[in-house]
């Protein structure tokens, strides 16, 4: 099947599927971020990692290799390692930052902390906690970490239940003008 089919027909089986303790689907959420990227005149590329950001949720199960990669990888790092298959680094990078950029972003405004949902709060300290600054500083040295700070604040935005979006099929040119082979 062709990877993009594939992409689509596990993000619509994530419309039946709650976003953790959110009041939106997987789906719903993976729209509204890919949106807000889009309004704010994002590459393909960023556009593309907000759309899938969450993908490690929802590719976990039964595909070769993630299994030997161990229970505890994160999600972002099955998001990552799977799409870096079919994706370049300018979609893959900021995927893989978007939970370390919660952790930039507490650091770096105190007042993003206390913006965050109850989920979120609880999450970071099992993500490693707020950074230190000089860990602050080596995560901004990292190519695409701009891109997943501005993921990271979209992907916080994306909780809006019955927000209207563009849908799937709206979205499917601009992942393929972000797919490896179209680079
Ligand atoms: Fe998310």
């Amino acid at each position: 099947m062709d990877i993009l089919d594939h992409i689509v027909t596990l993000l619509e089986k994530a419309g039946a599927e709650r976003y953790g303790m959110e009041a939106v689907s997987q789906l719903e959420h993976a729209l509204q971020c890919a949106m807000h990227a889009e309004r704010t005149g994002s590459s393909p590329a960023l556009i593309t990692a907000c759309l899938l950001h969450d993908i490690g949720h929802l590719v976990g199960d039964g595909d070769e290799g993630l299994a030997e990669q161990g229970v505890d990888a994160g999600h972002e790092s099955v998001a990552a390692d799977w799409l870096e298959r079919y994706f370049p680094e300018a979609v893959v990078a900021p995927v893989r930052l978007h939970v370390d950029a919660k952790r930039y972003l507490c650091r770096a405004e105190p007042a993003y902390w206390a913006g965050l949902s109850q989920a979120s709060q609880t999450s970071l300290e099992l993500q490693g906690g707020i950074y230190s600054p000089e860990e602050a500083a080596a995560f901004m040295a990292q190519p695409h970490a701009a891109d997943a700070v501005m993921l990271r604040r979209w992907d916080d935005a994306a909780k809006t239940p019955k927000l209207k979006t563009p849908d799937l099929d709206h979205y499917r040119p601009v992942m393929v003008a972000a797919l490896k082979t179209a680079a």
